[in-house]
């Protein structure tokens, strides 16, 4: 049985701050990351706006900053969380430079800060429109240099160890977790992984809809895990949907970003017909917030029918698009698409969860010595909405705060605990795989024709039914088959969309990204 000081599942962002700090304080512990794919698949990497924090003080405040957020937020942030990240910003994004991450800077040597939808002032920090590959990239380039950092890729985290896992639970006792079983896809085999401090940095859950901007890992795995040990998770009905994802998915079930400083620079959302139609929702029109450009889109396609709408950037000069947007133009490029002289079919995807995993203002969950941050942790900052490019901040500054839990306490964690190896009896190889496939299908067509954009409480009734009977069906699977990543992904899938369902029916008043129609 592998044991580890400290743990860290995700190689996001989140997990490797984490784990560089953690190994950078104590060269004498272990620390090991499992992360489910390679080492660097995650939302993370695709990440490409950037990053905001307050860095120019000539205008700009933490003040600004903070009333930014909360305006986003629609009256449910968490004030001194919010206070805490904008605040601790800037210390932060000094550390990412120090590792040697790049962002862009001017001719005059200053960082060239972009301004984002909601933001009063210029404060992203951005690589082009690649910042979140520098990041990781760069991250993975020091984890791999720290002696004391196991990097374990494949291997993919199933069920955290509890006393409820472990049967011994007495009534109204704090619940402990003393590591993970762990499903090692090259040999096929589950690994129990022992440790004192473990850190749940597992990301979104963007592949429960049909269409996504996040990656095909994006499966809602930790907060399944954290959900069947018995922590609390909340707000998971507040789902950011980006209004400009490409419509146009690639093989590896992603939809691309066109990132909405696009429409910044002044792109102009058409319908089918080739009519604008932001004037007749809000008078910002295409730079009105996520959610609104979100809820026109899908009522402009309710009404005609159609599968996307149209970004129109042939207003905009070749040479400022690929100085600005290099990505986006060769992805274009790549399909077939000249946007001076064509349109981008566009619609919109399912792009960040606001809530998840409770965590209190250290990044402490509601079982001892597990710690979460990242995607899947709800902290607070972002209430009902995420204010742009204020995701990767929360990471840092959560990730930083979780590493000062672990030195306050592992040196008092003994973790001696006896644990029994995973139970793998009485299960056989399953003929027919296809009935996974099928159920992960059915699930995003579940939650995207009745728990997307606009939300009702028939459409949510009919998706907590039809839920309940994709999960007794996998549960069967899980029980009798051999145990496999796909199942292990669709039973997380089922358990996330649940939790997305029964807090939305929940909800009795629409805030921020939430948006039931009948509590109009
Ligand atoms: C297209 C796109 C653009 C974005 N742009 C921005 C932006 O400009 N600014 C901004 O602030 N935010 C942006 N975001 C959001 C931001 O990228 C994410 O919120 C952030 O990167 C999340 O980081 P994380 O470390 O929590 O998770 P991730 O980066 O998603 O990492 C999760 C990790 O967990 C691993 N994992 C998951 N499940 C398991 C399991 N069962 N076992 C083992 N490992 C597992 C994954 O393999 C991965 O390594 C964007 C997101 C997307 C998708």
């Amino acid at each position: 049985m592998p044991k580890t000081d400290v743990l860290v599942l995700g190689s996001g962002i989140a997990g490797l701050s984490y784990a560089l700090k953690v190994a950078e304080c104590f060269p004498e512990k272990k620390i090991v990351i499992l992360t489910k794919s390679d080492e660097s698949e995650s939302n993370t990497k695709y990440a490409q706006g950037g990053i905001a924090t307050v860095i120019n003080n000539q205008g700009d405040s933490y003040e600004k900053h903070i009333s930014d957020t909360l305006k986003a937020g629609d009256g449910l942030c968490n004030l001194k969380v919010v206070q805490a990240v904008v605040e601790e910003g800037p210390q932060r994004l000094h550390e990412l430079i120090n590792w040697g991450i790049n962002f862009d800077k001017s001719k005059l040597g200053n960082y060239d800060l972009g301004l984002e939808g909601g933001h009063s002032e210029h404060r992203i920090l951005h690589f082009k429109d690649i910042t979140g590959y520098e990041v990781e990239r760069k991250l993975i380039i020091k984890i791999k240099q720290q002696q004391n950092i196991t990097l374990l890729t494949s291997h993919f985290a199933v069920d955290l160890i509890t006393e409820h896992q472990l049967k011994s639970q007495k009534s109204q006792q704090k619940l402990n977790c003393y590591g993970a079983y762990v499903f090692n896809q090259k040999t096929q085999e589950i690994v129990t992984f022992k440790a004192k401090c473990i850190l749940l940095a597992t990301g979104g859950i963007g592949q429960v809809y049909r269409n996504t901007t996040n990656p095909i890992i994006a499966t809602g795995d930790g907060i399944a895990m954290a959900y069947r040990a018995k922590a609390k998770i909340s707000n998971m009905e507040f789902i950011q949907f980006h209004p400009t994802a490409l419509a146009h998915q690639f093989s590896h079930g992603r939809s691309f970003l066109i990132s909405e400083a696009v429409r910044g620079l002044g792109a102009i959302l058409k319908n089918e017909q080739g009519e604008a139609f932001m004037h007749k929702y809000d008078v910002r029109k295409e730079l009105a917030s996520r959610d609104i450009v979100s809820r026109a889109i899908d009522n402009e396609l309710k009404i005609s029918g159609a599968d996307f709408v149209y970004l129109d950037c042939m207003s905009i000069s070749k040479k400022d698009f690929m100085e600005n947007f290099p990505n986006i133009y060769a992805q274009c490029i790549d399909i077939g698409i000249d946007i001076n002289k064509q349109m981008i079919p566009v619609t919109p995807a399912a792009h960040y969860l606001c809530g998840g995993i409770d965590v209190d203002i250290n990044g402490c969950t509601s079982i001892q010595h597990l710690y979460a941050c990242g995607e899947c942790a709800h902290t607070g900052l972002h209430g009902a909405n995420r204010l742009a490019s204020n995701s990767l901040l929360e990471a840092l500054v959560f990730a930083h705060r979780c590493f000062k839990e672990t030195i306050k306490n592992i040196e008092q964690i003994e973790n001696k605990i006896s644990i029994p190896d995973w139970d793998g009896e009485n299960t056989f190889e399953t003929k027919e795989r296809i009935l996974i496939t099928h159920n992960r299908k059915e699930l995003k067509s579940i939650m995207s024709d009745y728990v997307g954009i606009i939300r009702t409480h028939e459409r949510l009734m009919r998706a907590s039914k039809r839920l309940n009977v994709l999960f007794e069906e996998t549960e069967d699977l899980y029980q009798k088959s051999k145990l496999s990543t796909p199942l292990f992904e669709l039973r997380n899938m089922i358990s996330t969309a649940y939790l997305i369902v029964e807090q939305s029916m929940k909800r009795v008043e629409n805030k921020g990204g939430f948006y039931n129609s009948d509590l109009n």
